[in-house]
């Protein structure tokens, strides 16, 4: 036999005898799948696409004239520089945060660990950041749910592309309602003070890139933006997998 004859009948035997499942549609999936999806859900992720608007991150249906800034950012004041996000909370993308954060299907990480590194080395210049700063869960939370997840996704960036990882340097103080529970303006005033700076002179003039899951309104990460630029820091800019 040919080795990738050899090859295909040996990933057969291990498809046979240790059979991977998608985690979102329940389907067999073959070892030259990106598991933990199938090929099928995999090219239903609805991703968000540029034209983006260049401070919050979502996509405008036409490419704007003069600075493509979405018609919500004029009329609203952000503190960080600027948003990025992977891809629309939606279908098979929502269907995986979802079960990241409250099925405990910690395997996912590796998948979305590749789609924000494609995304950075497709459109971010990542160079310029010192820090990547995961959005912190207050204590009770984290003991709750056992892991950050902003924590789990900002970590195998942090090492993929050499950044420092400051994982303590922002401290949740405010024990604060979920705001996918809320309407904008009371998620401004629920997150309103709720994060504490640890150590000033360590992010003083330094370039910070912070990881969250889900970008929605925008204000947590912009609490976070507020905190960091107040106290010195240069560039602020978020990655979110989903918005
Ligand atoms: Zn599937
Ligand atoms: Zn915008």
């Amino acid at each position: 036999m040919w080795k990738s004859e050899w090859r295909d009948f040996l990933n057969g035997i291990i498809d046979l005898l240790y059979p991977l499942y998608c985690l979102v549609c329940f389907k067999k999936i073959g070892s030259k799948e990106v598991f933990p999806l199938c090929s099928e859900c995999f090219q239903k992720i609805p991703w968000n696409i540029p034209p983006f608007c260049n401070k919050c991150g979502r996509n405008l249906p036409v490419e704007l004239p003069s600075e493509n800034i979405c018609l919500a950012c004029k009329k609203e004041r952000h503190y960080f520089d600027r948003a990025w996000s992977v891809a629309l909370y939606e279908g098979v993308i929502r269907d995986c945060l979802h079960k990241f954060k409250y099925g405990q299907k910690l395997g996912l990480i590796n998948f979305f660990e590749k789609i924000l590194s494609n995304f950075i080395e497709k459109f971010i210049a990542i160079e310029k950041f010192d820090y990547l700063i995961p959005v912190p869960l207050h204590p009770t939370k984290l003991r709750e749910r056992g892991f950050n997840q902003a924590f789990l996704l900002a970590q195998p960036l942090a090492k993929k592309f050499q950044k420092k990882l400051l994982p303590r340097v922002l401290y949740r103080k405010k024990f604060t309602l979920p705001q996918s529970e809320l309407t904008a303006s009371q998620r401004k005033r629920n997150i309103r003070e709720a994060f504490l700076l640890r150590n000033q002179p360590e992010i003083s003039k330094k370039n910070i890139l912070i990881i969250d899951d889900i970008f929605t309104t925008g204000s947590t990460v912009d609490e976070c933006a507020k905190l960091l630029k107040r106290n010195g820091a240069g560039v602020v800019e978020v990655l979110t997998v989903a918005r």
